[in-house]
C-alpha cells in the first residue's frame, strides 16, 4: 500500500516562488563588477527570473539544454539561475580564473548554447568565442552599452532583454531527477569532469544546509557567500537562502579582505562562507581598520583544511564561531559540518577546540566511510584513529560524471572522494590529506596538512604550504614554503626548532623557503601541484 500524501516533484522553482511570496520584502543586497552597490528584494529577483525565463522562452531551446554563466556572486546571475533551472534548463556556473583553453574545453564539453558574462569578462569571452562550437547567444549581465555593441554586434544586454518582458511566467512542471546545474571539477589531474546535479538533489542539499547543525540559517540571517557562485554554486547558499528567506549580501568582485570588513559591517552580515585564504584576507583587514566585525556570529570554512590558529583568533578576538565543513564538487558540497552534541558543551575550551578542529560530521542525508584501499569495499574501524580512504554516498552525491555512462562508484556503491581520513565512533571527520598531496618518506605517511597547520600557528607566518619533494634516500622529504608576515624577522632554524617539540623528529620537515607568494588556484586553494613543480626536486640538488 502506498501512502496518501501529496506528491510534489522537489524542483528549483519553488524555492523561488517561496521567497518571492513569503519574503518578498527581504533584502539581496549586490555589489556589481563596477563597485556600485545594487539593493534589491526577493520580490524582486523571483519577477526578474520569470522575466528573463520569458526571454530563454523566446530563443527556441530545449529541455535540459546548457546555459553558462561566467559571473561574480550579483543579483542578476542569481535572478538568472532560477530562471535557467526553473525552465527546465541546465545552469553551467564557470570559473572564469580558469585558463582559456580550459574554458574552450568545458563549454564545449558541455555544448553550452547560452553564454551569460559580467561585463568584465568581455575580453575573456572575445578571446574564446573563435572556438567555441554551440554556443549562440551571448548575453552581457549589465545595462545597453554601445560601445561594447558597436564591435561585438550579436551581444544582447540582460537588462534590455528582461525589460522586454513581462513577469508572467509558469514554471513547468518538471521531473523532480531533471538535470538542474552542471559544475566541472578544477582538472587538476587531467580534463575537468562535470558533474551534473538534479532538481531533487539540489532541493534536499538545501534542506540540508540549513539545518542548525550545518549552516544554522533563518530568515532572520543576513548570509553572504563569498565562495563564488561558480565554485560548487555557492555550496549551495543562493538555493538555501531562498529556501528560507534571509537576506542576501553578493560581494561581487570584491573578494579582498577590505571590501569584506566594508560589507559585513555595513550591512550587518551575521554568516559568511568561504575558504580559508579568504578568511585570511579579512581578519588581516579587519585588524588594520580596527574592525570587530560585531554582527559576524559565525563564519563557514571549507574547501582546504581550517588552520587551528584561524579558528582561535575567529573565535577570541571577534567572537565568531567558525563552522568547519568538508565537501566537494562531486557531493554538491556538503559531507559533513562541525557543530557540537550535547556531550561536548561541558568541555572546557580548550577540549571544545579540539573537537572543533574535526572537519564535523554528516548531516541526515549522506553517510560517510573510510576503507582501506582506494575504491575498496572493505570498512576500516570507526576510532578517529584509524587512517584509510573516505567513501561518501547519500542523496546528493555523484553517481557518474557529464557525459560519461560509466559509474563513478564503488563496486558496492560508494563515491571514493581521493582524500585520505579518520571517522570517529559519532562521524566525526578529520581529513589528513587529499591522497595526491601525502608525503611518503621511507615508506611512512606524513601529513602535509599538519605540518601546514602547525606552520600557520607560528606568529610570524602569513601563509603556509607543505609539499613532498624528491629525496635520494627517504622517497620524499616534506619541504616548507612560507610567506612571512609583513616586517618580521624569521629565519628557517626559527621555524624548524619551533617544529621540534610538536612532531616526531621524522616529519620535521627538511628544508624551509621563503616565498613573496604562493600560487592559489581559481577557487582560492594553494597549488601544490605548481609548488611541487618548481620546489621538488630542491633536495636532490643539494
Ligand atoms: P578542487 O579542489 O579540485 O577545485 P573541490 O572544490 O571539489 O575541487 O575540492 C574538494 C576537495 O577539497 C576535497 O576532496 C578535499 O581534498 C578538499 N577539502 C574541502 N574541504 C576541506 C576541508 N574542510 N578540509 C580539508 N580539505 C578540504
Amino acid at each position: 500500500m502506498l501512502g496518501n500524501m501529496m506528491f510534489k516533484p522537489l524542483l528549483i522553482s519553488s524555492m523561488i516562488e517561496h521567497a518571492g511570496r513569503y519574503h518578498a520584502d527581504s533584502l539581496v543586497i549586490s555589489k556589481n563588477t563596477d563597485t556600485t552597490i545594487t539593493e534589491t528584494t526577493w520580490g524582486k529577483v523571483h519577477e526578474n527570473s520569470k522575466r528573463f525565463a520569458n526571454v530563454l522562452a523566446s530563443f527556441g531551446l530545449n529541455f535540459s539544454d546548457r546555459i553558462a554563466t561566467i559571473a561574480w556572486n550579483n543579483h542578476r546571475h542569481l535572478e538568472s539561475w532560477y530562471a535557467i533551472s526553473g525552465s527546465g534548463y541546465v545552469c553551467h556556473t564557470i570559473n572564469p580564473r580558469l585558463f582559456p583553453e580550459q574554458l574552450i574545453f568545458i563549454i564545449n564539453d558541455a555544448s553550452d548554447r547560452v553564454i551569460l558574462f559580467d561585463k568584465t569578462f568581455l575580453p575573456l569571452v572575445k578571446a574564446v568565442k573563435p572556438l567555441l562550437k554551440s554556443v549562440e547567444h551571448y548575453i552581457c549581465l549589465d545595462a545597453v552599452d554601445e560601445a561594447i555593441s558597436q564591435d561585438f554586434p550579436e551581444i544582447k544586454f540582460y537588462d534590455e532583454l528582461i525589460a522586454q518582458q513581462n513577469a508572467n511566467f509558469d514554471w513547468p512542471e518538471l521531473d523532480e531527477l531533471s538535470a538542474s546545474s552542471l559544475c566541472y571539477t578544477s582538472g587538476t589531474t587531467g580534463n575537468p569532469k562535470g558533474v551534473l546535479y538534479s532538481h531533487r538533489s539540489t532541493v534536499l542539499h538545501s534542506y540540508a544546509i540549513s539545518m542548525p547543525d550545518s549552516l544554522n540559517v533563518s530568515a532572520r540571517d543576513i548570509m553572504m557567500p563569498v565562495v563564488p557562485m561558480f565554485h560548487v554554486n555557492a555550496w549551495g547558499t543562493p538555493y538555501a537562502a531562498a529556501m528560507v528567506g534571509c537576506t542576501l549580501v553578493l560581494p561581487g568582485p570584491g573578494l579582498d579582505g577590505a571590501s569584506l570588513t566594508q560589507m559585513i559591517d555595513q550591512y550587518q552580515v551575521s554568516v559568511a562562507l568561504g575558504v580559508p585564504t579568504i578568511w585570511q584576507g579579512l581578519i588581516n583587514a579587519a585588524q588594520q581598520a580596527g574592525s570587530k566585525l560585531e554582527s559576524l556570529t559565525r563564519n563557514v570554512v571549507g574547501g582546504s583544511a581550517c588552520p587551528p590558529a584561524m579558528l582561535k583568533v575567529f573565535k577570541e578576538q571577534f567572537g565568531c564561531e567558525t563552522i568547519h565543513a568538508w565537501g566537494m564538487t562531486e557531493t554538491s558540497p556538503l559531507g559533513s559540518a562541525n557543530q557540537f552534541k550535547a556531550k561536548h558543551q561541558h568541555l572546557s575550551d580548550e577540549e571544545k577546540l579540539q573537537v572543533r578542529l574535526s572537519q564535523g560530521r554528516p548531516p541526515f542525508g549522506v553517510d560517510l566511510r573510510i576503507t582501506d584501499e582506494e575504491n575498496g569495499t572493505n570498512e576500516v574501524t570507526r576510532d578517529g584513529e584509524t587512517t584509510g580512504n573516505l567513501q561518501i554516498q547519500g542523496h546528493w552525491i555523484i553517481n557518474n560524471y557529464f557525459g560519461k555512462t560509466e559509474s563513478a562508484l564503488t563496486s558496492d556503491g560508494w563515491f571514493d572522494t581521493g582524500d585520505i581520513a579518520t571517522l570517529n565512533e559519532d562521524g566525526f571527520l578529520k581529513i589528513s590529506d587529499r591522497s595526491k598531496d601525502l608525503i611518503k618518506s621511507g615508506g611512512e605517511w606524513i601529513s602535509s596538512v599538519d605540518l601546514e597547520n602547525l606552520a600557520m600557528g607560528h606568529p610570524k607566518i602569513a601563509m603556509a604550504a607543505v609539499i613532498a619533494a624528491t629525496h635520494p634516500k627517504w622517497d620524499e622529504r616534506p619541504i616548507l614554503i612560507a610567506i612571512k608576515k609583513p616586517d618580521v624577522d624569521l629565519s628557517d632554524t626559527e621555524i624548524l626548532d619551533y617544529y621540534a617539540d610538536k612532531v616526531a623528529k621524522w616529519q620535521v620537515p627538511d628544508k624551509v623557503i621563503f616565498v613573496d607568494a604562493i600560487p592559489l588556484s581559481g577557487t582560492g586553494k594553494m597549488l601544490k601541484k605548481d609548488l611541487r613543480e618548481q620546489f621538488g626536486s630542491v633536495l636532490m640538488d643539494s
